[in-house]
């Protein structure tokens, strides 16, 4: 007999858990259904080695909204930030070295130490992305308009959103448009000349993105680094105690404590549909579940293309899902390590400044664009950029004392390898990514315990997301706001009655912000 509930939600990611929290403490009888034996999905901290514990996908948080920290108590279940100072370090191959973080004044000095105007001009860049910031991020908590409908509440929040940018002034207008549609690098030429500066900055814009920092859409990931805020300062980054599973974990205790129900090791196998509506759904199983509202935190081509019958879907919106481009160039490598990189730019025993943030390896723009070319013809980069982090620096929760663990996130390497399968060259990638860090930090090889390598493929096997994609599908301009998942589906809601998407393949997309879920549980709740 199949069990009833107001609303079902499948995947336990920090984004469904937030729907389901949202909608538990409305009143609603909620069930969370988990195909993995925990939560979180790409928000998890998980013990690979006894003793060391793993993020092993996210690895840092600043985007979390500070509305669902404050609603849902989430500090009272555990979740603590922990800011980090300095937050960037990037070595050069000739000794020098970029550090920066948000003390704004040694930030300054270091930047001058490769450029006295870069140090002037870098604080107007900061508040041109301020001024686009403060335009755009109210609209991460907004649901979107659909232009193409003809209801007032549509029009209305279209006119609203004119006006918003109508009051940037034209200088700032013009910036915001470029900076929602433009590439990186061509901002960044204008505003700076020192090379490492620039590709520490272009990171960010690339980060998780089949594209170099050349490319058109890029430089819409730029402002995600003055967005967030670490437990309320702007623009922080920062880990979070016990590894970024925290966030998801203590989400899933906010919801359970207003009776939310979650259900791990239940991978849904097909969404249950009748006369045009969502009835529940029925697990790989068999077992069933029914419930009048039926909410996807899985990516739209999992949701529509793999647990629905394209029968109870219109063509047109199919084909519209089918086009989401769900291209990755990420690979993630989790490593135990007895001891710190110790870098030859700034040498050391013990933790320094130097690994409290992340640790680039990408020392030029050229050097960026050209582990991309590499990519793009089918080939994991010869000389990959790497955004490392080591959170045992500021969390010892995670390791035994006196070791670490390191996060290494790499770019370029492609999901689709040319003559070759990520089998065969899974190994060989990561032992030319530890190379490449070796030599900047000539202890790292002799120091690694263990390592646990995700390729594109990995990912989409482990955490359930197409292609490997990180951010459940791609950020670009064309698949945001109005336009994600799909045209006329911005809403949370989908062509078929009752059923909802949470996820990060809704407005406003990837990242472990909370917004897509907090978004749908209000839509959910106005359909009452
Ligand atoms: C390697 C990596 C590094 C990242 N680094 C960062 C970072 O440092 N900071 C940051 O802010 N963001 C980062 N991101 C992005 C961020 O983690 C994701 O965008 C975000 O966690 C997505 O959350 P979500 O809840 O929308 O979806 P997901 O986390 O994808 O959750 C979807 C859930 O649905 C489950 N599911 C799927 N199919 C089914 C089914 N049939 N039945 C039941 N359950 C199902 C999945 O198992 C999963 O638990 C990273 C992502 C990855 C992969």
């Amino acid at each position: 007999m199949p069990t009833n509930y107001d609303a079902i939600i499948i995947g336990a990611g920090h984004n469904g858990l937030v729907t389901a929290a949202y909608l538990a403490r409305a009143g609603h009888k909620v069930l969370v259904l988990e195909r993995r034996d925990i939560v979180g999905g790409c928000c998890i901290t998980e013990e690979v080695w006894p003793g060391f514990k793993v993020s092993s996908a996210a690895y840092v948080n600043s985007l979390l909204r500070p509305e669902i920290i404050r609603d849902l108590g989430l500090k009272k279940y555990g979740f603590e930030m922990l800011p980090r100072s300095p937050s960037s370090f990037t070595p050069l191959p000739d000794g020098r070295y970029l550090m920066m973080g948000p003390d704004h004044d040694m930030t300054l000095k270091e930047i001058a130490k490769f450029s006295r105007e870069d140090a002037e001009n870098f604080p107007k860049y900061e508040a041109m992305l301020t001024r686009v910031a403060d335009f755009l991020e109210p609209m991460l908590t907004q649901t979107p308009p659909d232009p193409f409908a003809n209801r007032l509440g549509d029009l209305w929040k279209l006119a609203k959103a004119g006006w918003g940018f109508r009051r940037l002034g034209r200088d700032a207008a013009t910036d915001a448009v470029e900076i929602m549609t433009g590439a990186a690098r061509p901002i960044l030429d204008r505003w700076f000349e020192s090379d490492v500066l620039k590709a520490t900055i272009a990171t960010d814009a690339v980060i998780g993105a089949f594209a170099p920092p050349s490319h058109p859409g890029t430089a819409y990931v730029l402002f995600h680094h003055v967005m967030g805020e670490c437990d309320g300062v702007r623009g922080v980054w920062g880990y979070v105690r016990g590894g970024m599973g925290t966030i998801s974990t203590s989400i899933a205790a906010a919801a359970r404590a207003k009776g939310g129900e979650i259900k791990t090791d239940a991978e849904v196998g097909r969404i249950l549909v009748r006369g045009g509506a969502a009835i529940g759904v029925a697990l790989k199983d068999g077992t069933e579940f029914r419930a009048p509202r039926v909410i996807s935190g899985a990516d739209a081509n999992v949701t529509f293309v793999k647990l629905m019958d394209p029968a109870d879907l219109p063509a047109d919106f199919l084909a519209n899902v089918k086009k989401i481009d769900y291209s990755s160039a990420t690979v993630k490598i989790n490593v135990a390590l007895a001891e710190p990189p110790q870098f030859t730019a700034l040498p050391g025993t013990g933790v320094g400044p130097q690994h409290h943030g992340t640790m680039h390896v990408c020392p030029g723009m050229d050097y960026i664009e050209r582990a991309y070319d590499d990519a793009k013809y089918g080939k994991p980069a010869e000389n990959p950029m790497l955004e490392c982090t080591m959170a045992t620096a500021l969390d010892n929760t995670l390791a035994p004392p006196g070791k670490h663990i390191l996060s290494m996130f790499v770019q370029y390497a492609p999901y689709h390898l040319k003559g070759t399968t990520w089998d065969a060259e899974r190994d060989r990638f990561a032992d030319r990514c530890f190379d490449v860090l070796n030599e900047y930090a000539p202890n790292f090889k002799r120091a690694v315990l263990g390592r646990q390598v995700f390729a594109p493929p990995d990912m989409e096997r482990a955490w359930g997301i197409t292609g490997g994609n990180i951010m459940q599908g791609s950020m670009s301009l064309s698949s945001m706001y109005s336009f994600r998942p799909a045209a006329g589906y911005a809403n949370y809601r989908t062509p078929v009655r009752g059923l909802y998407m949470c996820g990060a393949a809704t407005h406003p997309g990837g990242g472990v912000m909370g917004a897509c879920g907090l978004n749908a549980a209000r839509e959910i709740l106005r359909d009452g």
